[in-house]
C-alpha cells in the first residue's frame, strides 16, 4: 500500500522513534516526567508518545500546587502537541489523582497542560502566535486542526496574559467606540496611549456609561487617580464617566474624531445638494466629487484637482462647506490655546452665518465643547495625537480578518490578542 509510506511516515522511520524522544526531551522536558515509546497511531496519521512519572517522583496537587500523596489513576488521555512532519503528535498520559491534605481527592497538576484543554500549553501558544499573523481559519487549516481548537488556544493565552499583565503607571488613556456586526452594535475600547507604551486595556460591550465604568472597576481607584490625560470623542456617556472617574485628568477631544465628524457633515451637505440639483434638472455637477471635497487638498490626484477647480466656480453649499472645512485645518496648527480659542470662536461665528444646517450643527457642537477642544493644545507635547486613530484602524483590521467572530466574547478575545500586548506563558523551549 502506497499510503503506508508517505513521506512523513518515512521521515519518522528515518529520524527514528528514539531520536523523537531525544527531541522531545530537549525541547519539551518536564521535571518528574519521562517520555517512553514513540509510535504511529492506529490511523498512521499521528504519532503517539507515552509519558509516565519519573520513578519516585511525587505528584503535585492542582488545587494548592503542593506535593501530595497519590490516590489513584484516571484512564489514559491524550494531550495534543505541536505537529511534526505534518503528523499530529499526542502525548498519552494517565493522570494521577492525589489525596491532598488541603484540597481532598483532586487530579494532579501536569506542567505541559491542564485538565480543561486537550492541547498542550506549547501547542496552544504555538497556535495562538500564528493566529496573530493569519486569520483563525487559516491557522486551523495550516496545522490540520479546527477553528474551535485555535479559539481555545487564543482563549488560554489571552486568559493567561490578562491574569499576568501589569497595569501600573498608566498616565494617558484613550477611549473609543467601534461598530461591529450588522446593525448598531458597538464596543467600547480603552487604550493606554503613553508615549512608551500603547496597548488595548479594555473591551466593553455597548458604548454606555456602564460599559466604560467597567474599565475603572478593573483598574481600581488608585490607578484611576494617577491618570493624567484622557482622550475621547464627544460621546456624552463617555464624557460623563470621565468627569466622574478622572476629574483630575486633562480631558482632550481627539482630533481624528472631530475631523471625521466634519467630513460626515460635508458629505451630508454634498449628497443633499446633489439630490436637489438632480431634481431641479441641473447637470450632475456634484457626481464624482465626493473625494475632491473630502480629501485634503494636497492629497488629490490631478484629475480630482481639475474637478475641484471646476466646482469652486459655483456658489454651492457644498463649496462653501468645503471651504469652511479646509479653513478649520488651521485650528490644529496653533501653539497657544488662547490664539486657538480666538480662531475657534471666529470660525464658529462664520459657520453659524453660513445657512448650511449640518455645518451649523458642527459649529454648535464645537462651541459646546470649547474647553475640551482647547485642552488639545495644553497636552500636545505630552501625548501624541493620532495614536487612538492608529489603534482604532488596527482594531478594524482585526475585526475584518475575523469573519467567524460573531459573538462579543470571540471578538473580545481577538482584540485583546492582537492589540493587548499581553505577556505570554513561558516555555522551556522557544519554537520560533
Ligand atoms: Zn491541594
Amino acid at each position: 500500500m502506497a499510503a503506508r509510506f508517505t513521506w512523513p511516515v518515512l521521515a519518522l522511520k528515518i529520524v527514528g522513534a528514539m531520536e523523537l524522544l531525544t527531541i522531545l526531551n530537549h525541547c519539551h522536558h518536564h521535571r518528574g516526567f519521562v517520555y517512553q515509546h514513540a509510535r504511529f497511531g492506529p490511523d498512521q496519521k499521528s504519532i503517539e508518545v507515552n509519558v509516565r512519572p519519573r520513578e519516585g517522583s511525587v505528584a503535585v496537587c492542582s488545587g494548592c500546587h503542593q506535593p501530595a500523596p497519590g490516590y489513584d489513576h484516571l484512564p489514559e488521555r491524550g494531550f495534543e502537541f505541536i505537529p511534526l512532519w505534518g503528523l499530529l503528535v499526542f502525548l498519552l498520559y494517565r493522570m494521577r489523582r492525589v489525596d491532598c491534605r488541603n484540597c481532598g481527592v483532586v487530579v494532579e497538576e501536569v506542567p505541559w497542560g491542564d485538565g480543561k484543554h486537550q492541547l498542550t500549553r506549547a501547542y496552544m501558544l504555538f497556535l495562538a502566535r500564528w493566529a496573530r499573523k493569519l486569520s483563525w481559519k487559516e491557522t486551523a487549516e495550516a496545522f490540520h486542526t479546527s477553528w474551535d481548537q485555535v479559539c481555545d488556544a487564543v482563549e488560554y493565552v489571552v486568559g493567561w496574559g490578562l491574569e499576568h499583565r501589569t497595569l501600573e503607571s498608566i498616565r494617558a488613556i484613550g477611549v473609543d467606540e467601534i461598530q461591529y456586526a450588522k446593525g448598531h452594535k458597538y464596543l467600547t475600547l480603552v487604550y493606554q496611549i503613553d508615549q512608551g507604551l500603547t496597548r488595548l486595556l479594555w473591551v466593553g460591550k455597548e458604548r454606555t456609561i456602564e460599559s466604560f465604568q467597567g474599565f475603572f472597576t478593573v483598574i481600581g481607584e488608585s490607578l484611576a487617580a494617577q491618570i493624567e490625560f484622557v482622550c475621547s470623542d464627544m460621546w456624552a456617556p463617555y464624557l460623563d464617566v470621565i468627569r466622574q472617574k478622572c476629574s483630575q485628568a486633562l480631558h482632550i477631544l481627539d482630533r481624528f474624531h472631530i475631523v471625521a465628524k466634519m467630513n460626515k457633515a460635508l458629505d451630508d451637505v454634498r449628497a443633499a445638494e446633489s439630490r436637489q440639483m438632480a431634481q431641479d434638472g441641473y447637470q450632475p455637477l456634484l457626481n464624482k466629487t465626493r473625494w475632491c471635497v473630502l480629501k485634503r487638498k494636497e492629497n488629490l490626484t490631478a484629475q480630482q484637482k481639475f474637478r475641484l477647480r471646476d466646482l469652486l466656480r459655483y456658489n454651492l453649499q457644498t463649496v462653501r462647506a468645503y471651504l469652511l472645512k479646509e479653513d478649520f485645518q488651521q485650528f490644529w496648527e496653533y501653539h497657544s490655546p488662547t490664539w486657538a480659542g480666538m480662531f475657534l470662536d471666529f470660525w464658529c461665528q462664520q459657520t453659524m452665518r453660513s445657512r448650511i444646517p449640518p455645518m451649523k450643527k458642527i459649529a454648535r457642537t464645537l462651541r459646546a465643547h470649547r474647553e475640551l477642544l482647547l485642552n488639545y493644545f495644553k497636552a500636545r507635547k505630552q501625548i501624541s495625537s493620532g495614536v487612538v486613530e492608529g489603534l482604532n484602524n488596527k482594531a478594524k483590521v482585526t475585526m475584518r480578518r475575523s469573519y467567524g467572530f460573531r459573538t462579543f466574547r470571540i471578538l473580545e478575545l481577538a482584540l485583546y490578542h492582537s492589540l493587548g500586548k499581553l505577556p505570554e506563558p513561558e516555555l522551556t523551549h522557544e519554537f520560533f
